[in-house]
């Protein structure tokens, strides 16, 4: 029987003889059923009509992301640390060509996902990777395809292994999570934002939604508190989740200035 997946976010359902009746990740405020109503893949049909292609950002970090574009359209990352490789979100292909390519890599000892738009195929690729996931135990109630491999993590931090570190901010998902890896950036540090800091299209800013189809802003507290949860992290890169929404220098200073013109805003201290 086949696991399907939803077409308008990624998100893969256990095995079934039909389609869910609806997705519940599209039904919900943050995500939206697509006009021509709710349509479904499986991952052997959309190995024949997609691909996956690769972007090389900087020594230790590819870009993973599906042509055409399917679903958000998010591109995964592939963080090559000394003390293994983490597989940083995820994407619903999972074609033989990325099987390959990460296995020659040395393949992948951990994945760990921003917040549940991203969640996809992720039991695919575990499977795929004899890899555990680390998702954050706030969001256990958007799991659709729950598997051994899921290990939910609580509190503020994860540390997975020397310098790399999963955060928790909250924010767009209660327990929207980014990655922090201290060598990245030639040892300045990065950070693997997702869309719970998300790089605007300028990639001069960051901004913070609880809903970004929907246009459902977040609150100054929420704001502020993604801006404390990162206060304790040096970084200089910030990896948002398209190919092209990159901060390349002075990320922390990004983010403090962000978070502050955010909260001015939907305070009304901005005089508009
Ligand atoms: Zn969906
Ligand atoms: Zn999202």
């Amino acid at each position: 029987m086949p696991a399907f997946i939803c077409t308008a976010c990624g998100t893969q359902y256990p095995d079934s003889a039909t389609p869910p009746a609806q997705c519940v990740i599209c039904e919900e405020e943050r995500q939206y059923a697509p006009p021509r109503g709710q349509t479904w893949t499986t991952l052997e049909a959309l190995s024949v009509s997609h691909a996956n292609s690769y972007r090389e950002y900087e020594k230790g970090l590819i870009g993973i992301g599906t042509q055409p574009q399917f679903a958000i359209g998010q591109r995964a990352l592939l963080v090559r640390t000394p003390g293994g490789n983490v597989l940083w979100d995820c994407i619903s292909l999972l074609d033989a060509a990325t099987v390959t390519m990460i296995s020659g890599l040395g393949g992948i000892q951990a994945i760990a996902i921003s917040h549940p738009h991203f969640y996809t195929t992720m039991v695919e690729w575990a499977r795929a990777f004899k890899a555990p996931i680390h998702l954050h135990a706030a969001d256990k109630q958007w799991v659709m395809r729950p598997d051994a491999a899921i290990k939910h993590w609580q509190g503020e931090t994860l540390k997975l292994w020397d310098g790399v570190t999963l955060i928790r901010c909250g924010g767009h998902f209660e327990g929207g999570t980014v990655l922090h890896w201290a060598g990245g950036a030639d040892g300045r540090g990065l950070v693997c934002s997702g869309d719970i800091l998300t790089v605007c299209t300028d990639r001069k800013w960051l901004s913070f939604m609880r809903s970004y189809p929907n246009f459902i802003p977040l609150s100054a507290r929420a704001v502020a508190q993604i801006g404390q949860a990162l206060k304790p992290f040096a970084f200089e890169t910030i990896y948002g989740h398209y190919f092209d929404r990159v901060i390349a220098k002075d990320g922390k200073q990004v983010l403090e200035k962000s978070v502050a013109r955010y909260i001015a805003a939907i305070e009304g201290k901005r005089g508009y």
